[in-house]
């Protein structure tokens, strides 16, 4: 019988899942049988699901009858008999956006983590809450599963008491308000691709980019995240698709006291309405910017290639020094211009663009005389919670050059 994991990231309205198989040998990757999505739970629902050969989409219709995350996965688990009969799953892995201070790894989980991870939602209440109701889904829909959480503050657990600080009175650190750091699958993605794929760079100090809907970077030093451009929460730091990112907190005071926002209008004016599409009133989406030809598209593209640079400058400095500079996510990966307009503001420190490269796509697309390597490397959140699940279940499956 082939081991088998499910992968899950619930949100307040979707749950994506993918399945992958361990693959035979210590040295394989899992590999990805299929993925999908149920979206607008609780109102008109769609189940998709695409075997990673490109064959077998599943119906994409609308689906009656699909009111909560446990619905969403009891419909999983039926497409999953589906198209493997008789198969159980090993494990099933979670993508839970808050550890809080004390979870630097992956834990199995059983009541007392779950009552743990239920104190961090007021650190995480636009996200915590729904990853929970997805990991009480599973718990009902996959009981013969063991069930890990993957955090996406873990790999940054390691930053140093200067990194995580505000410059606020001790007490609020000691009652959590400090930098976490997030995306941190993601950077752990990357971080194991530069292992195998570029040694030598994953050795050295270096920020990885990523830029999706949501935006932020890490400073690695040998692998490991010193430092991150999002802090007590994911509006932190760059331009993000709806995200303002990195802002002066009087304006924040600003938009109480004056304008007499609610703190909720507020929450919704930072997350939901500002970022690419505040800023252009166009589109939170960089394709749509990208074609259009309004200088209000324009300068939101600006702003999100100044507020990248300005921020790498600043991991440089966390980092003493840069040796590469790895693009990864959505934009990351597809827009050569964002990549070019990024890199070009950092010439001064020593990175020297290939220009061809960069727009042919390539995975390296700085020159050979850049003292800062220039990389593309594709994430893959998916893949890294399944890897995290199975060393759980099945530790000799997962090369250990990863771990
Ligand atoms: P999420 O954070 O939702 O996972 P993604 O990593 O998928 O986001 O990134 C989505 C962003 O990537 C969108 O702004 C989208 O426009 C952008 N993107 C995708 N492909 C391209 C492309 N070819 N050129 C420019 N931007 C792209």
């Amino acid at each position: 019988m082939p081991t088998l994991v499910l992968t899950l990231n619930a949100g307040s309205s979707s749950v994506k899942f993918a399945l992958f198989e361990a693959a035979d040998g210590a040295e394989a990757e899992p590999v990805r049988l299929a993925s999908g999505q149920v979206e607008a739970i609780g109102g008109t629902a769609r189940f998709q699901a695409r075997a990673a050969d490109g064959g077998g989409a599943t119906d994409t219709a609308p689906e009656e009858g699909i009111p909560d995350h446990a619905a969403a996965l009891a419909r999983v688990l039926a497409w999953l008999e589906k198209v493997r009969p008789g198969a159980s799953l090993a494990a099933v892995g979670h993508r839970i956006v808050h550890g809080g201070p004390d979870h630097a790894a992956p834990a199995v989980i059983d009541d007392a983590l779950l009552a743990d991870l239920e104190r961090l939602v007021p650190l995480a209440p636009l996200h915590q809450p729904h990853n929970l109701a997805g990991v009480r889904a599973a718990l009902g829909a996959f009981p013969e599963a063991v069930q890990v959480a993957c955090f996406d503050t873990a790999f940054h657990r390691g930053h140093s008491a200067l990194q995580q600080a505000f410059a606020l009175p001790r007490r609020f650190f000691d009652a959590g308000v400090r930098r976490y750091g997030f995306h941190g699958l993601s950077y752990e993605s990357v971080a194991a691709r530069l292992q195998r794929d570029h040694p030598e760079v994953h050795a050295g100090r270096v920020i990885v980019a990523h830029l999706g809907n949501g935006a932020s970077m890490a400073a690695l030093a040998g692998g490991r995240s010193v430092a991150s451009t999002m802090g007590f929460t994911a509006l932190d730091g760059l331009v993000m698709g709806t995200r303002c990112g990195t802002i002066d907190p009087g304006v924040l005071l600003y938009l109480a006291q004056v304008e007499k926002l609610g703190w909720d209008a507020i929450a919704e004016l930072l997350y939901e309405q500002s970022g690419l599409l505040g800023v252009s009133g166009i589109s939170n989406d960089m394709r749509t910017l990208a074609a259009s030809d309004d200088p209000a598209a324009r300068f939101a593209i600006d702003m999100f290639i100044d507020r990248a640079a300005r921020a790498a400058g600043d991991l440089a400095v966390v980092l003493e020094g840069l040796d590469a500079l790895v693009f990864t996510a959505g934009i990351g990966e597809n827009s050569a211009p964002v990549r070019a307009g990024i890199a070009r503001r950092l010439a001064f420190l020593g990175a020297e663009l290939d220009e061809a490269a960069n727009a042919a796509g390539a995975a390296v697309f700085s020159m050979p005389s850049s003292r800062i390597r220039l990389l593309k490397v594709p994430t893959d959140e998916e893949a890294m919670i399944a890897r995290h699940a199975l060393r759980v279940v099945a530790p000799g499956t997962i090369a250990a050059a990863a771990r």
